[in-house]
């Protein structure tokens, strides 16, 4: 049966689906390290489970129904996630990623992966000639779409052709809009990361990451990095995971109604110099954004006036906190700046527009009557405090 989005949420593909001989509607935890064969020589399917669990199992057949993969495979982080698909890798080979990208990735390619031998072109994959960077070594593509924190879009068909003429794999971390709003594999990606931290967890309550792909030589490479390094998702984490996916469309819906809301406030508000919102008529974003994904999600940055300013902010809003994430049910306020980018050389993050100024919000599912009282209280507030800062 062909399900639809919010279906799948909820079931998986059901043909897949591995009912639960007592009739269970959660699906249940199985806390167990270990499973009993029956002989010498057979299995149950499960034999450890750093190799595989069933609640596990069951999170990535749901996830992998989501993206449009042939598999899907559930890791204890993000960071976790894209670790173990760099081993996909060898000394010598050569990625190109864009420059704005999470900063964890960053500092991963960085520090660690540079280590072992594999080099990186960071560049602007929106604006540059990215053809222009490819080499003899070069394997893959790496992007964001929208890119964290400056909201740039990148036009992921164009990258699929640019791989499929170099015989490149194309990943596509798809973090910011969820399979809700995106699926790059639809559109000619290779490989689909998440951290399933944010939009599939969705509580910030549970730290996750997934690698999806739509290539069983790929997926078979996974599976034995995965059981090899031992950084899959635990059953407990894997349920919270699931709990999570099934109200994935109803929260992304009301997220991506409140962001909108707060782009128009803050458009309007005098002290915001700029808005970046992919959602925002007219804009070269938006164009890319509107062909390639199914809404523009409820992320957006934000530049104010100055650096104490973005600071009284952070310090004068009572409801939303102050805090690194997104993707989750409650609304929050990151400085890119000291946060998710303190390790991305200072020069880099300035090139990228990431100045103190700068902050980035994810809205969550509360009411947008109070998200945006509470913005108006923190910035009308500084007017008051502004001589203590001089
Ligand atoms: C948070 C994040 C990551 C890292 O995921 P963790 O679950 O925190 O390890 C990777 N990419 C993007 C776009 C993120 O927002």
């Amino acid at each position: 049966m062909d399900l639809r989005f919010a279906t799948k949420c909820i079931y998986g593909n059901l043909e897949k689906n591995d009912k639960d001989p007592t009739g269970s509607i959660s699906f249940p935890i199985y806390q167990t390290a270990t499973y009993a064969h029956p002989e010498v020589g057979k299995s149950t399917g499960f034999d450890y489970s750093r190799l595989q669990n069933p609640t596990r199992q069951h999170l990535e057949e749901v996830v992998a129904s989501l993206e449009q993969g042939v598999d899907a495979l559930a890791f204890s982080s993000g960071m976790a996630a894209i670790t173990a698909l760099m081993e996909i890798f060898k000394p010598g080979d050569h990625l190109i990623t864009d420059a704005d990208l999470y900063g964890g990735s960053i500092r991963l390619f960085n520090n660690i992966s540079e280590k072992n031998g594999i080099t990186f072109s960071h560049i602007n994959c929106s604006e540059e000639n990215v053809e222009s960077y490819v080499k003899e070594n070069t394997k893959a593509l790496f992007i964001e779409t929208p890119t964290n924190p400056m909201m740039n879009v990148v036009d992921i068909r164009k990258m699929a052709a640019i791989a499929r003429r170099h015989n490149l794999l194309l990943i596509v971390d798809n973090t910011f809009m969820s399979p809700y709003f995106q699926n790059p594999l639809a559109l000619g990606a290779d490989i689909v990361i998440h951290s399933g931290t944010k939009f599939l967890g969705g509580h910030n309550d549970t730290l996750s990451g997934f690698v999806i792909t739509n290539s069983e030589e790929i997926a078979e490479k996974m599976r034995f990095i995965i059981k090899t390094v031992g950084s899959g998702l635990a059953p407990l984490d894997s349920w919270l995971i699931l709990r999570g996916i099934k109200t994935l469309p109803l929260r992304m819906e009301k997220a991506q109604e409140n962001a909108k809301a707060i782009v128009e406030y803050l458009l309007a508000e005098p002290k915001v110099k700029h808005v970046y919102y992919p959602g925002i008529e007219g804009s070269a974003a938006y164009e890319v954004c509107k062909s390639q994904a199914r809404g523009f999600g409820s992320m957006l940055t934000f530049e104010v006036e100055s650096r104490e300013l973005a600071l009284h902010i952070l310090k004068h809003t009572k409801i939303i906190p102050f805090a690194e994430s997104l993707g989750g049910v409650e609304t929050l306020l990151t400085y890119p700046c000291t946060q998710t980018h303190a390790d991305v050389p200072e020069d880099v993050r300035i090139a990228n527009g990431i100045t103190e100024c700068v902050l980035r919000l994810s809205a969550g599912i509360e009411d947008k009557e109070d998200l945006i009282a509470d913005l108006k209280y923190a910035i009308d507030s500084y007017d008051g405090y502004k001589a203590l800062y001089i």
